[in-house]
């Protein structure tokens, strides 16, 4: 019996800049409903790499395939809209002349029936749906945050990137929207690869950890295991200011 391929999953990435390998062989499995966390210190090529998953730019070799099919390897290339992929980046920033309702329909398919369902089915789940008819600069940080979750969800990725999106956000925020964020992913069973160089965040959402230092995986598992048992010095102290 064959199992069920990993929603994504990316095989001896290399992207190379002016001859240096910042993404240096990087394979990496993100399966169905998972949050899987891309952690690592700043500059060790976590963006690249995503940049590339989403592709908006090309690795110099390795594969990427979506729920078992090739969608990029250096000759093959499936445009970025056609990849199932979701983003979200630090900056997340809002259409500011449209309601929020109207940014979360932005681009999506469908009757307006069907859209308007979608959107507050979304605006819902993110409890902003009472928001629906005001705009961006009427929201603060934290919700016009969760309205961007709710417009990168409201197409249904299969697969939502996340490029430290909670950076921007004051620090007596940012763990409750981490749980808001998480509950919410986790409703809509999107699979998720977050970046982050923090650890208490990869500690607090993912389900497995890939631990990233100079363009490679240095390791990879369950949150507690990579806490308890880190591979090396450098790993141990990399987690060693968790409070
Ligand atoms: P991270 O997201 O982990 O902080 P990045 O993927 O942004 O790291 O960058 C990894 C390395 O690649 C850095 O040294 C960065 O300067 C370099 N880099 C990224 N993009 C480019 C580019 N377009 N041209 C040259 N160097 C780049
Ligand atoms: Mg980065």
């Amino acid at each position: 019996m064959a199992g069920t391929p990993p929603r994504l999953e990316i095989r001896n990435i290399v992207r190379r800049f002016g001859g240096r390998n910042v993404v240096d062989g990087v394979s990496l499995q993100v399966q169905p409903g998972q949050v899987t966390c891309l952690l690592g210190p700043s500059g060790c090529g976590k963006s690249t790499t995503l940049r590339i998953i989403a592709g908006v730019d090309m690795q110099n070799s390795g594969e990427i395939y979506v729920d078992g099919k090739l969608v990029c390897d250096t000759i093959h290339r499936v445009p970025p809209e056609g990849r199932g992929i979701g983003l979200m980046f630090q900056d997340f920033a809002l259409f500011p002349h449209l309601t929020i309702a109207q940014n979360v329909a932005f681009g999506l398919k469908g009757s307006a029936a069907q859209k308007r369902a979608r959107v507050e089915e979304l605006l819902s789940r993110v409890g902003l749906l009472h928001y629906a008819e005001e705009h961006p600069h009427q929201l603060s940080g934290g919700e016009q945050q969760r309205v961007a979750l709710a417009r990168a969800l409201a197409p249904r990725p299969r697969i939502m990137l996340m490029d430290e999106p909670f950076s921007g956000l004051d620090n007596r925020l940012r763990d409750d929207i981490r749980d808001e964020t998480l509950a919410v992913l986790k409703e809509e069973g999107t699979a998720v690869l977050l970046v982050t160089h923090e650890p208490d965040e990869a500690m607090r959402m993912a389900d497995e950890i890939a631990l990233m230092r100079d363009g490679r995986i240095v390791q990879q598992g369950a949150p507690y295991n990579i806490y308890n048992t880190p591979v090396d010095r450098a790993a141990a102290a990399f987690f060693s200011d968790i409070n």
